[in-house]
């Protein structure tokens, strides 16, 4: 997810404690027993035998990719950076017998695997990338990169992925085909859109698009789906405001740049004012401000960057036109230019309710009935919205909270995830891949 704070609200639902999530599923036992425990249920993609045949597959793959997950954890790299991260994927992959597609970019992998009978084209996404932050948790498999840390989970992503590839590969009887994409660079630095301007969709075109995100504030064993729009439009800004500034001592509120800075801090949030989507709140607010050199010295120019975390084209039109309108009010009252320039965005994440009642159907039938849920819409980004925009699918979440409540928020130096959240996403995924592979009745 990109620059997210907010939490994923589970309307009406109760998160399951230890004690209840034993009766019909238990995913708890991928990391207590290394294996499953729970009843096979039948998806709507497969028959009992083939339903079987997966979940022994999952429970061989999990310590595997439990290891891998930490050797992914202990090595982390920033977005487009991803060199290792790509080497331990392409290894993986040739084990396999999959080989990872050319692409020109230096980082990331694509891998195809042909179906044994006819179907849809599914193409299920993972990214790969780490954040910026110093992990300070002292776990076994910490972060060996100073600054740098998987604080999202995407070292869960790209390790599941490998098991549903894994998987997936082994199965004998699978519909359509699949194409298994490692994006560098989700976190606000454009790598979905790179890849799909590469000409990734051209080269592997396909009729449905899946992916999940692991998350901490959601209860491990449980996933949370929403169908239409599930995440929001993030947009990155940059307000340049220029004044005429001068001598410390001498310089009058009038042209300082400093003081309409301050205006725009402190009143960005009346942009989005009242607004929401469904229950969840607009948000506008800023992250970064620079200006001035020294003490005694008014700059002539000042910065103030941020993310607009809007839902529906309207509402980014109406938010717009607020922050615009804003800006030159501070502009008029202060004596300074004001600029409003957009420097990144990655779109609204929107589910096929289709595609997607047929993911939750593949979820439910791995964790149980009781334990897929429907969220609120989050203000939370994520660039799947670049393939979604462009192919129907489903993105949806998979909960690895610790079980001791101590799990930090996404990209905090303290984030941890729970080891077995690494093969339930896994089998989720592969599930929900065969349910969109099966070909329309
Ligand atoms: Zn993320
Ligand atoms: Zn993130």
């Amino acid at each position: 997810m990109t620059r997210h704070i907010t939490i994923v609200r589970l309307e009406g639902f109760e998160p399951p404690t230890l004690g209840s999530v034993d009766r019909c599923s238990d995913p708890l036992s991928y990391s207590r027993a290394g294996y499953l425990s729970y009843p096979v249920h039948v998806g709507p993609y497969h028959t009992v035998m083939s339903a079987r045949e997966l979940r022994d597959l999952i429970a061989h793959a999990a310590p595997t990719l439990t290891e891998l997950r930490h050797d992914l954890h202990a090595h982390p790299e920033v977005g487009f950076a991803e060199h290792r991260t790509t080497e331990v994927i392409r290894e993986q992959l040739s084990a396999l017998g999959l080989v990872a597609a050319p692409t020109t970019m230096a980082t990331g992998a694509v891998a195809s695997l042909a179906g044994t009978r006819p179907g849809r084209r599914v193409l299920v996404r993972a990214d790969i990338d780490a954040l910026p932050v110093t992990e300070t948790r002292d776990l076994p498999f910490r972060s060996t990169q100073p600054g740098v840390m998987h604080a999202c989970g995407h070292d869960v992503h790209t390790a599941a992925l490998l098991g549903v590839a894994e998987v997936l590969s082994r199965l004998e009887d699978r519909p359509g085909s699949f194409t298994f994409v490692f994006q560098p660079a989700e976190e606000a630095l454009g790598g979905a859109r790179a890849l799909i301007e590469d000409g990734l969709l051209e080269r592997h075109p396909c009729d449905a698009v899946l992916g999940a995100h692991v998350t901490s504030l959601v209860p491990l064993g449980v996933v949370a789906v929403r169908p239409g729009i599930a995440m929001s439009r993030g947009e990155a800004f940059r307000i340049v405001l220029e004044g005429e500034g001068g001598h410390g001592a001498l310089a009058g509120d009038a042209g300082n740049v400093l003081i309409a800075a301050g205006h725009v801090l402190t009143r960005l949030r009346e942009v989005v004012a009242g607004l929401s989507y469904e229950t969840t709140p607009l948000v506008c607010s800023a992250g970064v401000v620079r200006a001035g050199t020294s003490p005694n010295v008014v700059p002539r120019r000042a910065e103030v960057a941020g993310t607009l975390r809007t839902f529906t084209p309207e509402q980014t039109a109406a938010a717009h036109t607020g922050l615009n309108a804003l800006l030159a009010e501070i502009a008029a009252t202060n004596g300074v230019r004001t600029r409003l320039e957009i420097t990144g965005s990655s779109p609204a994440v929107v589910n096929d309710p289709h595609l997607t009642s047929l993911a939750a159907a593949a979820a439910r039938s791995v964790v149980g009935d009781n334990h897929v849920v429907e969220m609120a819409p989050t203000s939370a980004s994520d660039d799947i919205g670049e393939f979604l925009e462009r192919v129907p699918g489903c993105y949806l979440f998979v909960g690895g909270a610790l079980g001791d409540g101590t799990s930090g928020m996404h990209h905090s130096d303290d984030f941890a995830i729970e080891d077995a959240a690494v093969a339930i996403q896994a089998h989720v995924l592969a599930a929900a891949a065969l349910a969109l592979a099966e070909p329309p009745a």
